[in-house]
Parts: structure tokens; C-alpha cells; sequence
């Protein structure tokens, strides 16, 4: 069994193509939770979602957030009656929110209500929120400290960071569920996500890092060159002190890995890593990537 560390993006594209290769008790998943945010009075779990619709095959695979074909009659009228509801939520999706936020406002754990909601979904692979309690990364702005959304999705990443802040009441520990995953599994696959808002959270979860010692751990960069694939990853990683790039990536988890994969048109050097097409522009290219994961687990 091999574990992802995933965001909402990059990796999922990866378990896109792992999901074909590979069968369902093959794959857990450890998914950031930092981005995780309550609107309206629903709560979202954006990177969770998304690899749960994944799996469930219900996935707009367009904007790799939400489920595909929904509508949006909700949201629509809502913002007509003045709530400020600054990111668009789909009818059905929305449903999956009250669901969760009714179960954590009644004292659930996360893992539990998530876990319902897999079942629901007829989700078979392993699917584990990082942690129980509240994280959220934000970003110090001119503005003031707006959470990651507030800067993503209604600021268009259009705003200079001064400074990304984790914030918490209490230090987030990696849940029972992931550490007992992390033991049970044959590999760690850190996915071609955001390292300061997908990856570093998880790791940062007391735990993660110590679980991972002992493992095969192979991570792949989402950059080629100085940008990322896609998304505010390059800015994200100059504000932590990192360079945007495979070289910065690698060092954002050098002490954990044993093999680290590049874009085959990278015309950045990391010394010793691996080369694939890690653009996964189709389901056939996420395919290819996976298989080559694969491999790379078997003969490791
Ligand atoms: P988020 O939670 O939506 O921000 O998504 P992730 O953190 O999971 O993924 C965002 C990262 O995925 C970005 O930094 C992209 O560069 C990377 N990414 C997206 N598509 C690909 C791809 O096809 N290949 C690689 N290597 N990286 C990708």
C-alpha cells in the first residue's frame, strides 16, 4: 500500500492515473486541511473534496475543484440576497458542507465525519484528513492576515505576501488514522503539490515527520524551470524562504526523501533526482506517471 500526501491539485492528478493502475487498497491518502475553511455556515474542506469526489468519480475534472454538472441555484440567489459568499459553491457540493459541518458542530471527530461521508460516496480507498483540529494558513497582506482563500480565490493571488502564517490554538498532531497508515504502508508519495500550502502543513502535523523516517519516501516537483505547473506556488515559496523552483522544493523536504522526481523538461538540476513527463495533461498522461511511481516503489 502506498501513501499520498495530497493538496487539491498536483497529487490528485497523480491519484487520477494511480486509481487505474492500481486497486482501491492499494492507495491512502493524508490530505492538507489547511485550506479548510467554514462559508455560510458550511464547512469546506477544498483538498479533501476533491480527492473524494476523485474517487467517487464524480469530480469536475476541468477545475479540479467541485462536482461536475452541478448547479449553482443556491449560491446564486444567496449572493442576490447579500451574503458575501466569495467563492462559488455548486448545489450538490454545497450539500456535502451542511453534511460535514453539521457532524463537527455536533462534536464529531473530522476522520469520523469525513469517513461517513466516503461511505456515502462508495469511496474505497483510504481517504484521512491530516488532523482533527482547526489549522489554517494565512497570508499577511497589505490587507492585514486574510486566510489562504481570501487570497486565492477573492484576491486572485493579486495581492504581494508579505509573509505566510500557520495558525492554530492548538499545535495540529497527525490523527491515530495517519500514523497508523504511515506505519502500514510500503511507500510515501509526497504528489507534485503546493509545498508551503499542501505538503508543509501535513509535515508540519507533530508525528508526520518522525512516521516518515523509516520509509520510502519519493516526492515529485510541481515546478519546471521557476514556475510552478500551475497556481501561486512560486510567490508562496519566495515568502517562506525557499527558491521557487525543484532545487526549493527539494530542499523543503531533502531530510525526508529518498528519491525526488523532476519534469523531464526541467532545465533545473537537481542533483540525483529522476526524470518522468510529469505533465499530467490527461488521464492518459497521469496514467503513464503512475506506472512509473510504481515501478519505482517495486524495484526501490
Ligand atoms: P491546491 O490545493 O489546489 O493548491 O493544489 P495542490 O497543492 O495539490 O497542487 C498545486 C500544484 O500542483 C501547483 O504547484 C502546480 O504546479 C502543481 N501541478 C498541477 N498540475 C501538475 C502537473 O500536471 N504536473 C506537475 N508536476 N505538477 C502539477
Amino acid at each position: 500500500m502506498i501513501t499520498f500526501l495530497s493538496g487539491g491539485t498536483g497529487t490528485p492528478k497523480l491519484l487520477r492515473g494511480m486509481r487505474k493502475v492500481t486497486g482501491p487498497h492499494e492507495i491512502s491518502v493524508v490530505v492538507n486541511t489547511a485550506e479548510d475553511i467554514w462559508i455560510s455556515g458550511n464547512h469546506i474542506s477544498p483538498d479533501f473534496d476533491t480527492v473524494m469526489y476523485l474517487f467517487a468519480g464524480i469530480l469536475n475534472t476541468d477545475t479540479w475543484w467541485g462536482i461536475r454538472n452541478d448547479s449553482f441555484t443556491t449560491h446564486e440567489e444567496v449572493t442576490r440576497l447579500g451574503v458575501d459568499e466569495f467563492i462559488r459553491i455548486g448545489d450538490n457540493d454545497r450539500a456535502v458542507q451542511i453534511a460535514r459541518g453539521e457532524m463537527l458542530r455536533k462534536g464529531m471527530r473530522l476522520t469520523n465525519a469525513t469517513k461517513i461521508l466516503l461511505d456515502r460516496f462508495g469511496v474505497r480507498e483510504n481517504v484521512l484528513p491530516m488532523t482533527d483540529t482547526e489549522v489554517t494558513t494565512h497570508i499577511k497582506t497589505d490587507l492585514g492576515l486574510i486566510h489562504f482563500q481570501e487570497y486565492w480565490v477573492r484576491a486572485k493571488g493579486a495581492l504581494e505576501i508579505q509573509a505566510v502564517v500557520r495558525s492554530f490554538t492548538e499545535p495540529p498532531v497527525a490523527t491515530e488514522e495517519v500514523m497508523a497508515t504511515i506505519g502500514a504502508s510500503d511507500a510515501v508519495v509526497i504528489g507534485p503539490s503546493n509545498p508551503i500550502t499542501s505538503i508543509l502543513p501535513v509535515l508540519e502535523c507533530e508525528g508526520v515527520r518522525s512516521g516518515l523516517e523509516e520509509k520510502l519516501v519519493i516526492a515529485i516537483s510541481p515546478f519546471i524551470g521557476n514556475t510552478p505547473v500551475s497556481g501561486p506556488a512560486a510567490a508562496l515559496m519566495r515568502a517562506f524562504g525557499f527558491e521557487p523552483s525543484s532545487q526549493g522544493t527539494f530542499s523543503c523536504y531533502e531530510d525526508l526523501l529518498d528519491i525526488f522526481v523532476q519534469d523531464i523538461r526541467d532545465p533545473v538540476e537537481v542533483s540525483g533526482s529522476v526524470r518522468f513527463d510529469t505533465l499530467m495533461t490527461d488521464e492518459e498522461k497521469s496514467i503513464a506517471l503512475a506506472e512509473e511511481i510504481l515501478h519505482l516503489v517495486e524495484v526501490s
